[in-house]
């Protein structure tokens, strides 16, 4: 992952630019969280007024004029409270579905070359956890903010028109309140929500890792280790949420004392502008208990400072993910051709190493042509084959479906004139019609029939209890090897396209089966087909044998 360190703003900002389309509804939350808040200060501050009508201290204002207010400002702030919260969640719901999409598209663009060499377990817990987090951010963050902003703003005014002294005095209480100490705290805390947001990736990377692995975990008796490393990964993960609670607590702490002190700041600096007669007795008590009910706003801020940074360092990784380049270019506005034959012209190419894979690659595939490539392993027969599909693009020399470049090709089109069965199949959790129909989503029952008479599969799939309908096991875990390997090939038979890429298409497969997917081949005319193997059995129809030795041709 490319894990760049943006800063805490850089990522407020870029996830706020994700808002755009919804900037409506926050206004809605915002006005009415404003509203909201100011109507549950002014109940006490109307209160104030009415004592100070009650015992008869100089008043202008009726008594029931003031009940009334009262009771209005009482009910508004309920339904304005349920405005505010409706409009926040419905924006950060719709916006976490807004950033799933961008996700998952992002996820298809890098897809295959890039995902290959990620961290399947760090991904999840970005899609699922990470995500979600982001829901605080929406739904608990921005608005508060701007309300904050906006309710501090008018009660500073409030307060600073009985005298400038007391106003300055609110200032400075809101600024430490919602900036000074929610800073101090989400600096402080920084390293410990990226820390929790990786170890919680890591802890799924092992699970995943764990139950993929599970027959070589019980064959060499490795569960023990096992849960040893588990136990010691949710130990840390302890560890880091203690650290985050013990911080939350501190934080709390300090603002209520800070608001204390602010509040008998204001007290005694009304009573000594009182007692020099530049204040008269009512403001005393008003001011004092405006700034007393006012830190609402801010403390909602102030609460914030320790669950931001999570929700900052989740932010961080899903930019990760949206901003990743992708390793190939796909192209609309070019070409669209006809097969007729491959080649490739002086090919080199190296993945992120220094290290050349293939080098100086010349090789001529004629139309209806079979051709064989042998080699030791991992001398690049695999990466042979993905530079024809263009999950890559070469370093040197070129690719061609001839005579265009693949650059030059449309990609869509280029994968559809291709068939590619990889080395190992991928089966879904799925009806076994429906892992072949992959190949060619509106395939009838016939043309799947067809498909997997050719790979030699038709009579195993008739035989079981639901036939084509039967479900694959989770990760295909009740299909032998050879049956896995099979639907592969009448994959890519269904795909029906007229250049076949067969990366050890016969590995698993008996010499029975074997004979008879090679003749189907071997008859199916119209195709040109590339098949990689080590067996001697499967290279007897190709009609030319390349060798790859340590990524040159022989
Ligand atoms: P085998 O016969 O075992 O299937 P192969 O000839 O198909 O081997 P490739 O899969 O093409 O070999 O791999 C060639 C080399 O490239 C190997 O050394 C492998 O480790 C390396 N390699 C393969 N895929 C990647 C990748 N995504 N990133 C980096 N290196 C890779
Ligand atoms: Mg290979």
């Amino acid at each position: 992952m490319s894990n760049e360190n943006r800063s805490t703003i850089n990522v407020m900002v870029r996830l706020l630019e994700l808002l755009k389309p919804l900037i409506l509804i926050l206004s809605v939350a915002v006005i009415a969280g404003v509203l909201g808040y100011l109507a549950a200060m002014f109940i006490p501050i109307l209160g104030s007024y009415g004592i100070i009508n009650a015992i008869g201290l100089a008043s202008n204002i009726k008594l029931s004029t003031l009940l009334a207010f009262l009771g209005v400002i009482g009910f508004s702030r309920g339904i304005l409270h349920y405005i505010e919260q409706i409009s926040n969640h419905f924006l950060a719901f719709k916006i976490l579905a807004i950033i799933r999409d961008r996700v998952f598209s992002s996820l298809r663009k890098l897809a295959p070359a890039k995902l290959e060499s990620k961290n399947k377990g760090d991904l999840i817990s970005i899609i699922t956890g990470d995500i979600e987090l982001l829901e605080v951010f929406y739904a608990h963050t921005i608005s508060p903010i701007l309300i904050a902003i906006i309710v501090s703003i008018t009660m500073i005014l409030f307060i600073g028109r009985l005298h400038f002294v007391l106003g300055i005095i609110a200032l400075f209480a809101y600024l430490t309140v919602g900036v000074l100490i929610p800073t101090v705290a989400s600096k402080r805390n920084k390293e410990n929500g990226e820390k929790l947001r990786k170890n919680m990736g890591n802890m799924n990377t092992f699970m995943l890792d764990s139950l993929r692995g599970i027959k070589e975990i019980i064959q060499y008796d490795a569960g023990n280790s096992m849960v040893r490393k588990l136990n010691n990964k949710g130990e840390k993960l302890v560890e880091d949420q203690k650290r985050m609670s013990k911080n939350r607590g501190i934080n709390m702490a300090v603002t209520g004392f800070a608001i204390s002190v602010f509040s008998i700041a204001i007290l005694f600096t009304s009573l000594y502008l009182f007692n020099i007669n530049l204040l008269d007795e009512n403001a005393v008590l008003i001011s004092t208990v405006s700034m007393f009910s006012s830190f609402g706003p801010v403390i909602a801020i102030a609460n914030l400072g320790s669950s931001l940074t999570q929700t900052i360092a989740a932010g961080n990784r899903v930019l990760d993910i949206i901003d990743e380049s992708k390793e190939v270019i796909e192209v609309k506005d070019k070409m669209d051709i006809d097969f007729s034959g491959a080649s490739t012209k002086d090919l080199s190419f190296k993945y992120e190493g220094d290290k050349y894979i293939l080098e100086g690659i010349n090789l001529n595939v004629e139309e209806n042509e079979i051709i064989g490539i042998v080699g030791k392993s991992g001398s690049g027969k695999s990466t042979l084959l993905k530079l024809f599909m263009r999950f890559w693009d070469v370093d040197k020399g070129e690719v061609k479906l001839n005579p265009l470049n693949i650059k030059e090709i449309n990609t869509a089109r280029l994968r559809d004139m291709e068939s590619f069965m990889t080395q190992d199949t991928d089966l879904f959790h799925d009806s076994i019609i429906n892992n072949i129909k992959v190949a060619k989503l509106d395939a009838s029952l016939e043309e799947v029939k067809k498909a997997c008479k050719m790979a030699s599969l038709d009579e195993f799939i008739s035989d079981l209890p639901k036939g084509y309908n039967t479900e694959v096991g989770e990760l295909g875990d009740t299909l032998s090897g050879g049956e896995k390997q099979r639907i592969g090939l009448a994959r890519t038979f269904l795909h029906n396209a007229p250049f076949l890429l067969l990366d050890e298409p016969t590995s698993n497969i008996d010499s029975l089966n074997e004979a008879i997917i090679l003749k189907a081949i071997r008859e199916d005319k119209k195709r040109t087909t590339i098949i990689v193997s080590h067996k001697e059995s499967t290279m007897r129809i190709a009609d030319r044998v390349i060798n790859i030795e340590s990524g040159r041709m022989s």
